[in-house]
Order: C-alpha cells, then structure tokens, then sequence
C-alpha cells in the first residue's frame, strides 16, 4: 500500500494529522496537549477513560517525529485489528508477534530497517525475546507507547508479569518519549503504574471518568430472563455483550438467547480455544452479535459500536463494573449498561469470601468493595454520581441518563437516622468498621462494645427503631453519596467526609431508598443509536451499512475498521453527492475516501 507519508523523515503538523488522515476537524478534549507534549519528546502518563481517543496521543506524535513508534499492547489478536484499522487509514503499521510466520517477520523487519514503519505493534513478551533490543538499537524510535498500562499492576483487573520488565525502557532509551496509557479510574493502581513504569518525571494528563453517553440501570432480580429480554428488545440488531459469572450460565444464557431468536454466542476460559476465537471474531466482524461472556472476554477490546453491556450477576466491584460497562459506546453514540441482581448473590459472595483463604486484610478489602458496589445497587439518587463519587471525582447529580434519574425511586426522608449513623461514627473516634457502628446504634452489647465503653455513648441504641440490615443499607448509601468511606488502611473503619458537616447542621436533606425495592415493571426507553435519525435517514443509514458489511468482508476485516456508525450517521443525515462533500465527513480521511468514497456515494445514490 502507498504510504500517504514519503518517509519516517517528513514532519508534519498535528492537526493537518488530525484531518488528513484520520478525518477528524478537531482534537477532543486533552489529546492536543498530549499529542504536543509527546511530540515535543515528553514523557506522559495519559489517564482518560475509554472511548475518550487515546491511541491518537500516541499515533499521531509518532507520525509526527521521526523514526518507527513502537507501541507495546497485550494482545494479538487485537493488535491486528488496530495495524488493520491504520492500514485503511494510510499508515504504515505493522506488528512483529510469535503468531506470524518467519518469512512474515523478516518481510516486517526489513521494512523496519528501511524506515518505512511509522508504527510497530508488539506484544510485551517481545521486550525480552533475545535479539528485540538489538534490533530496536538499529532504526530511529519516534516513541514508546505503553498501552493498557494498568496491566503492569497487580492492583488492577489485568496483571500481566512481563508489563514488569518495561521498566528497562527508561535506562535502555532515556532520549526516547514514552507514554503510558489508560482507562483505570482506581487510584492505587494509578499510582502503581507510575512507579512501576518510571514515570515520576511524565506528565500526567487525567480526564472526567464519566462516559454521558452511557445509561445505567440496575435492577433487583425478579425474573431475569424476562427482564433480560425485556432489555434487548429495543437492542435488535444491535451488538453487545451479556456477563454471566459461571461457564455453565453462560452457556446456558447464550444458547436459549438464541432460541429466542437473538444471535448469542458463548465465551469463556473453558471452550476450546477455536471456537473461542472464533465466536470473538463474529462478535468483532459481524453485525448485531450478542456475545454472552464470563469476565474472560472483554481486555482491550476495542470495538466501538458495542451498544450495550448486560450484567446478570453481580460484578466483582465498581472498578470491574466500571470497566467491564465501559466496553459500551466507545464511538459516543447512546449506550447502554443493565444489571440484574439479587440479594441471594450478595449473601453467596459474601460466603465465598469468609470462606477463602485470603489473608483477613485482602478479605476485609473484598467485602468493602461488595458494600461500595452495593451501595450504587442501593442508592436512590444519580448512579452515575455514585460510581464518579467511588472514583474521587464530584459529579452534581440529576445526569438525566440512568434509571433512577429517568425513574425515580421510592423513597424516604432520613435525615435523622443520617445524623445518627453519622454521629455514631464520629463519637466512637472514626476507628470502626460497619458492623460496630451498626452494634452500637441497635443498642447490640457486644465483647468489643463493652471494651470501649461504647454502652455509655449517647449514640448507644439510638438507632434501635430500625433493623440491623436497615442500617446496612443506611451506611452503604450514606457511602455513595460521599459522606462517609471505607479507609481500608485502618482495617476498614468508616470515616466521615466533608459533606457531613451539612447533615449534622441539617443544611442538607437525606433521602434513602426503600429497601428491598421490588419493581415488577422496569421501565426503559428504546435506546438506538439512530433513534435520532428520521425514517428516510435511517434507510440511508442501512444501506450505508450493507455497503460497509460488502467492503469489510472482501478485506477480511471487521466493519467498523472501514467506517465508524458515526461515521455513516453523518453520511446518512448529509446526504453528500461527490467526493469532495464526502470528504468533510467526519472519519473520513483522504487514504478512505479515495478507496471507498465512490462506493458510499453509489450507495447513497440508489436510496
Ligand atoms: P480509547 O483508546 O481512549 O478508548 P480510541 O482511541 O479507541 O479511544 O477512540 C475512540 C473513538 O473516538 C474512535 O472511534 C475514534 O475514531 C474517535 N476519535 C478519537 N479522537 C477523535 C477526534 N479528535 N474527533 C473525533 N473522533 C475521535
Ligand atoms: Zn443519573
């Protein structure tokens, strides 16, 4: 393929980058600084979540500076897609991995040489494949991208041992960029990834975790095949994904979705690995695909036009719900995220946890990731202010995009029993956990009661009207609004939050959920991503993507490598009639629109 670049030498303008070749008029948020900042030879740590156009803030500085950008992601199989996807784009990319042929290495390793790679993908292994740094002391590096970077943290959902030895990059290469990338919202492992990594001197460029294309919606478990249908229905046509926590579930789940006529295919460790891969290559390249999967699935998929995430169990916590939710509308157009479930979880959970052998510490951490989670479950207000709140960032609530916002719940005024729980906190000295607080506030003489004295504290009993798993949900909600938190480093005592002191001056109203909520009727809007197209639009927009399914299956590749549905939302609502109006598109870049333009326009033409 003819490179739109005559060679690694030519430098170029970030933004002329920007339109040219990927097709986009504008930066997005923070990319420009990152891609400025890298470009100029800074290191970066950049911390956006996902969807929000990371890869930019590495591909383009690397198109940008001279010599290959050698780009380190964790798996093969998805490497593929994204040297694909800038392949129709005119980049010169390619990948060196274990999986390809000697004669396929060799062919990539002399294009190496010959300066012709603007990108390199390859695997984290390769950095200590004997022979790898000899030849990366050969060529000319633009950079270093280090993507999924969480994946070097044992904090986080994706350790991978060998994201350890990239810690070399720095004393190997110190003249050379290097950018670590990723979707993480969790503190911890933040900040282990940037020691982990060397980057105490980078630039760390963070964005808001909320993803307002997303609607959440939690539900208690009723009847969950109902309910689940009752979730797809509007979703026909459209892919996703369904999580089930056991292999047998899943199987079971993806094989009567699919006798309900919905086209489901089941992932998970235990299938053998062909038709693993499969039904994860039908799930990329096909339209309309509902992918039922343990959490197994799901790492660095990069699909964009996932348009919704089921969960039928509880996930592990809110960083695993976050994450795993997060693989919904990455292109930004409406997604959206469901969960069903059920107290009989909660309580099985909690059991396996006792019953492991986790030292008490790592035990105690679990169950307060549970109460977190639950306490999004649980709340009556935002959900989305639950989940941003978890995650340190202040959101004002009312996002009018999740269920309770949408519906709101049944409730009750609690100010008073806030000021209870609150006080019981504060007057046995922010020391203990959950289950003392609740002790003291039942009027419960307990060993631990009786040896802190706290039978003689005002608060002793003073929530005695209510049951003990009243209180419960009392303190996990009065948690997700950010009153209070678990701080883990003192085993788990509740502390109060800035906020309180307006409870306690009764400058702020509390209102709890009604617990357990049993709400036969879920009420939903029908969510597509064209519902804001009119009828002639959209049957602009289907044959639009008729023409894209051709295209992609002559090349081999998934659909959305040729076009984004945003891509084709905006073909459809423009209507263009040459190449020339085409190309103002958003997402169409000059390497597209010569290959493809006249197509569309055919398409667009015979509607
Ligand atoms: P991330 O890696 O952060 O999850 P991606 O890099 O995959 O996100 O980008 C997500 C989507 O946003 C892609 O569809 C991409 O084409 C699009 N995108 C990225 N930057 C821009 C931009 N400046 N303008 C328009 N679309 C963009
Ligand atoms: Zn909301």
């Amino acid at each position: 393929m003819s490179s739109l670049f005559a060679s690694t030498q030519t430098r170029r303008d970030p933004l002329d980058i920007l339109a040219s070749v990927f097709g986009h008029q504008r930066f997005r948020g923070q990319q420009e600084v990152v891609v400025r900042h890298v470009t100029g030879g800074g290191d970066a740590v950049v911390l956006f979540p996902t969807g929000a156009g990371k890869s930019l803030c590495y591909q383009i500085p690397a198109l940008c500076r001279p010599g290959v950008g050698v780009v380190i992601s964790p798996l093969i199989a998805l490497m593929r897609d994204q040297v694909e996807a800038l392949k129709q784009a005119g980049v010169n990319a390619g990948t060196l991995n274990s999986s390809m042929s000697g004669a396929d290495q060799r062919a990539v390793r002399d294009r190496l040489f010959a300066g012709e790679l603007d990108l390199l993908y390859v695997a984290p292994e390769r950095f200590s494949a004997p022979g790898f740094h000899d030849l990366l002391s050969r060529v000319d590096i633009a950079l270093f991208a280090i993507d999924e970077a969480h994946c070097v943290s044992q904090w986080g959902h994706d350790f991978r041992p060998e994201y350890r030895e990239l810690v070399q990059l720095k004393e190997l290469y110190p003249h050379i960029p290097r950018v670590a990338l990723t979707a993480t919202a969790d503190p911890t492992t933040r900040a282990d990834i940037i020691e982990r990594l060397g980057l105490e001197q980078a630039a760390v460029f963070t964005a808001s975790f909320d993803r307002p294309n997303i609607a959440y919606t939690i539900v208690e478990r009723a009847n969950a095949r109902k309910q689940l249908l009752a979730f797809l229905a509007p979703h026909k046509g459209n892919s996703g994904i369904v999580y089930c926590l056991s292999r047998a579930k899943v199987e079971d789940t993806a094989e009567w979705l699919t006798g309900q006529g919905i086209p489901a295919l089941p992932y998970h460790a235990g299938l053998d690995g062909a038709v693993r891969e499969r039904n994860q290559d039908a799930f990329l390249r096909e339209d309309g695909v509902c992918l039922v999967a343990t959490v197994a699935f799901g790492m660095g998929i990069d699909k964009p036009d996932v348009r919704y995430v089921a969960h039928l169990d509880l996930p592990a916590s809110i960083e695993a719900y976050y994450q795993e939710t997060g693989r919904a509308g990455r292109d930004g157009l409406p997604a959206d995220a469901w969960m069903s479930y059920g107290m009989a979880d909660v309580a099985q959970r909690r059991r396996m946890i006792s019953e492991g052998n986790a030292p008490e510490a790592v035990k105690r951490v679990e169950n307060a990731k549970l109460n977190a989670l639950l306490g999004v479950c649980q709340t009556a207000s935002c959900r989305r202010q639950a989940i941003l709140t978890h995650f340190g960032e202040n959101h004002p609530g009312n996002c009018g995009n999740c269920d309770t916002c949408l519906n709101p719940v049944e409730t009750w005024e609690g100010t008073e029993e806030a000021i209870k729980a609150l006080a019981a906190i504060y007057r046995t000295g922010q020391r203990f956990g959950a289950a003392h607080i609740i002790d003291v506030l039942v009027g419960r003489v307990t060993d631990k009661v009786t040896r802190f004295g706290h039978d003689s504290q005002p608060v002793f009993g003073a929530g005695r009207e209510l049951d003990a798993k009243i209180w419960q949900s009392v303190l996990r909600q009065l948690t997700a609004m950010g009153l209070l938190h678990v701080d883990h480093d003192s085993h788990g005592a509740l502390k109060l939050d800035e906020g309180a002191r307006a409870v306690f001056k009764k400058d702020r109203r509390i209102m709890f959920r009604r617990d357990p909520v049993r709400k036969s009727a879920d009420v939903r809007r029908a969510l597509s991503a064209t519902a804001d197209l009119d009828p002639q639009a959209r049957g602009v927009f289907e044959a639009l993507r008729e023409t894209r399914a051709k295209l992609a299956k002559a090349q081999g590749v998934p659909p959305y490598v040729v076009f984004h549905d945003s891509t084709l939302k905006a073909m459809a609502m423009a209507r263009p009639a040459t190449l020339e109006a085409m190309g103002t598109l958003p997402g169409v870049g000059a390497a597209k629109l010569e290959r493809f333009g006249r197509a569309f326009l055919t398409a667009i033409a015979g509607v």
